[in-house]
């Protein structure tokens, strides 16, 4: 099939070709952002190949409809940024990579809490500098404290296990409990309570209405003082002028994001000749226990090379005919 494959970055190119190295379908990769205004890239083509920070609101989704686009095939597990409502309306398909490394993601996670905690973000530019002092680098034994994980699921279930490994006790919030995380010595317990008794919090639950601003100020009241929080799931998750508050009070000892509610006009892009203008991101930067990487926990080979393997996989089951396991549902969204 003809795929028009939008945010292209050398990467996905390299491993999406590498995919499609038996030319099953006909890749034309776009570098722009796939929105309203470069919708028209998709006319003649019944795919449309999108990622995350791509805007996929109605608008945009009735133009590529309108343009002939018939499949919209995410190289991405979460769907937040589709309007499901209109995609069933227009009667789009609809398809995911909804697992492709989890490790990777649960691995970054667990690389920001340990850079946090022993700063190594910041020893790193002390010791290039000559300054080998130690004031401010103080952290703490891993062993035996309480991590709480908010969101089990594939990903929140592996951080889990590689906790256990450092010796931390470990709670759990999720709407469903994982039997794998309970045997891991996991204790499930309401969100309040996971607040109140975690060193560590590392979310890993979708964004969906309900878990919108989860972390705001009633959430960074009820927390441990001075504990880290770590946020690779999704930006909105968490309020980040209240956290902004909660670092400045001390509430909050170590911050590690690699998501930011409003990444869309940064991540992805090399923006070092420009002058950013959000000031909430700018304020972030300015404290020395805040870590910020750019979206980049699912950044790995194995990650790269399966999102391409199951997206082609994902397109051709569509071109055939065939039921996807990676189909969203979209039918119980129609308006
Ligand atoms: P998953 O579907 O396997 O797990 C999500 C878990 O969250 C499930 O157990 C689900 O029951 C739980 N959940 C649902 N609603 C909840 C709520 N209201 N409160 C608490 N828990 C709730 O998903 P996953 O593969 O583990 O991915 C988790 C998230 O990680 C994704 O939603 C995505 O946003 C994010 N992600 C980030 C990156 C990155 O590069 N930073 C890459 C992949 C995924």
């Amino acid at each position: 099939m003809k795929v028009a494959v939008f945010s292209t970055k050398s990467y996905d190119r390299k491993f999406l070709e590498a995919a499609n190295a038996g030319g099953q379908h006909e890749l034309v990769f776009f570098e722009p952002r796939l929105n309203l205004e470069t919708s028209v890239l998709a006319a003649g083509f019944p795919v449309a190949c999108a990622f995350v920070n791509d805007c996929l609101d109605a608008k945009t989704l009735r133009a590529i409809a309108q343009n002939g686009v018939r499949l919209l095939a995410l190289r991405s597990a979460g769907f937040n940024h589709v309007d499901l409502a209109a995609a069933s309306d227009l009667d789009l398909t609809l398809l995911r990579v909804p697992a492709y490394s989890p490790y990777a993601v649960a691995e970054h996670a667990v690389a920001m809490i340990l850079c946090l905690n022993r700063s190594i973000h910041r020893a790193y530019n002390r010791v290039r500098e000559g300054n080998f002092a130690l004031d401010g680098l103080l952290g703490f034994d891993l062993h035996g404290k309480t991590v709480g994980i908010v969101g089990t699921g594939r990903i929140g279930a592996i951080t889990a296990k590689i906790l256990q490994g450092f010796g931390c006790s470990l709670l759990g919030y999720d709407v469903s409990p994982n039997p794998d995380c309970e045997a891991l010595g996991m204790k499930y317990v309401p969100l309040q309570e996971l607040f109140g008794a975690s060193d560590i919090v590392s979310l890993h639950c979708p964004l969906i209405p309900e878990t919108y601003h989860l972390i705001g100020a009633l959430a960074i009241e009820q927390m441990k003082p001075g504990m880290m929080l770590i946020n690779t799931s999704r930006g909105q998750l968490i309020d980040t002028k209240a956290v902004t508050k909660g670092l400045k009070s001390g509430k909050i000892g170590n911050l590690g994001l690699d998501v930011y509610e409003q990444e869309t006009d940064l991540f992805f892009e090399d923006l070092s000749n420009h002058v950013i203008q959000d000031d909430v991101f700018q304020r972030l930067l300015t404290f020395p226990n805040v870590l910020i990487t750019g979206h980049q926990a699912f950044f790995t080979e194995e990650a790269l090379q399966n999102i391409a393997e199951s997206t082609i996989a994902n397109i051709t089951d569509f071109e055939q005919g065939r039921a996807c396991p990676n189909q969203i549902d979209l039918a119980k969204f129609k308006k």
